[in-house]
């Protein structure tokens, strides 16, 4: 029966909720009945217990570890996704303020942040991809960047468009706010430069339902006292991110996925080089074939995580996905807001599928040509 089940799964490049790593699934799996020394399941013990809080406990060490993140930071673990940070960071940080949060739009998610920060206080756009549908970044001299504003809000990864920050950007005395839900963890990272940076988990870190924030200590008093305690940042802090019922489950298969990447991958430098070698397989071939396969992002600019490209002509990419899907290559089919395809290749996808993958493409060009 397992290995029938096992035998059914697609090479899956979703964007999200995305692959997960093969030996983490099983361990899932084999813990799901009971959770060593706990007496019963995962789902099934209060989250007070110790057996929880020490799994809790052992992700945020472990995200402590790999991240970098010292003392400045506290780590907390929400629900509510990256939608509900894009209200409330404008409401911890902004509202009530007269320095505008400076806005960086690289991307349709970008974009869907800088909305929800109007309805909390004055905002100021200083990089807007849009007139070429989101296709690259800002150079290093076109962010003007001030020094008091409220804070800087970047999407680090555009999971739509594929166009991704390759390193930590300096943005001097404002605090640097990073949307890093579909890159998290994919490289090391200089946690100081953030004021504060954070990612659901369905895409490049566990599975839906938990939502990581690391922030730095000196922001949560900045937030009215009086907000509704969901809310409030501080709240959270104080309460060890249990405040109320935090997402046990998806904690549990995060402080996993933490365990496979410190000790099966060997850290975020490992990670990051697999990441660059992955990426380069499809790249490698969009670049050899530019006629068949027309990019979205810029060179310069492109993902590690989401690859995009689209075709001159709908046929040849109805043939492609066709030809994909009779190879158990699934979920390639772009947003429909860029078109063509996207294939997401996140930490927990097996190099050989994206290789498998690549190859695919390569004969898919030979024929058509
Ligand atoms: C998926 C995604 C979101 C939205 O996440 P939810 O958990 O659905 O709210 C926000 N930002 C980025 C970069 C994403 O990829």
């Amino acid at each position: 029966m397992a290995a029938q089940v096992a035998q059914e799964r697609v090479i899956n490049f979703s964007p999200g909720p995305a692959v997960l790593p093969v030996p983490v699934l099983e361990r899932v799996r084999d813990e799901m009945l009971c959770l060593p020394g706990a007496g019963a399941s995962i789902l099934e013990v209060s989250h007070r217990s110790s057996d929880f809080i020490a799994v809790q406990n052992q992700a945020e060490a472990r995200l402590r570890r790999l991240l970098g993140v010292g003392d400045e930071h506290e780590i907390l673990f929400l629900q509510g996704g990256a939608r509900l940070q894009f209200s409330m960071i404008p409401i911890n940080l902004l509202r009530g303020r007269s320095q505008a949060a400076q806005y960086v739009l690289t991307g349709t998610w970008g974009k869907t942040a800088v909305e929800e920060a109007k309805k909390e206080g004055p905002v100021e756009v200083i990089f807007d991809a849009k007139p070429s549908n989101y296709d690259h970044l800002p150079s290093a001299t076109e962010l003007s960047i001030n020094p008091q504003a409220s804070y800087v809000h970047i999407t680090s990864n555009e999971t739509i468009q594929g166009v991704q920050f390759p390193g930590d950007l300096d943005t001097g005395t404002a605090p640097l706010v990073c949307d890093s839900s579909s890159d998290f963890m994919y490289r090391p990272y200089d946690i100081s430069r953030y004021g504060l940076m954070y990612a659901c988990a369905q895409k490049n870190a566990g599975p839906a339902g938990v939502t990581v924030v690391i922030v730095k200590k000196e922001l949560l008093d900045r937030a009215d006292e009086n907000l509704p305690g969901y809310l409030r940042y501080k709240n959270h802090a104080d309460a060890n991110s249990m405040w109320n019922t935090p997402p046990t489950f998806a904690i549990y298969v995060l402080g996993l996925v933490a365990e496979w990447l410190e000790e099966t991958i060997g850290g975020l430098d490992k990670m990051h080089a697999l990441n660059q070698r992955k990426a380069k397989l499809l790249y490698d071939v969009l670049d050899e074939f530019p006629e068949l396969y027309i990019g979205h992002a810029r060179k310069e600019d492109r993902s590690l995580m989401n690859v995009t490209f689209r075709f001159s002509s709908e046929a040849a990419e109805k043939e492609f996905l066709q030809g994909a899907a009779s190879q158990s290559m699934d979920n390639l089919k772009g947003h429909r807001s860029v078109g063509g395809i996207r294939a997401s290749i996140y930490n927990a996808m097996p190099i050989d599928n994206v290789q498998a993958l690549a190859s695919y493409m390569r004969d898919f060009a030979q024929v058509q040509a």
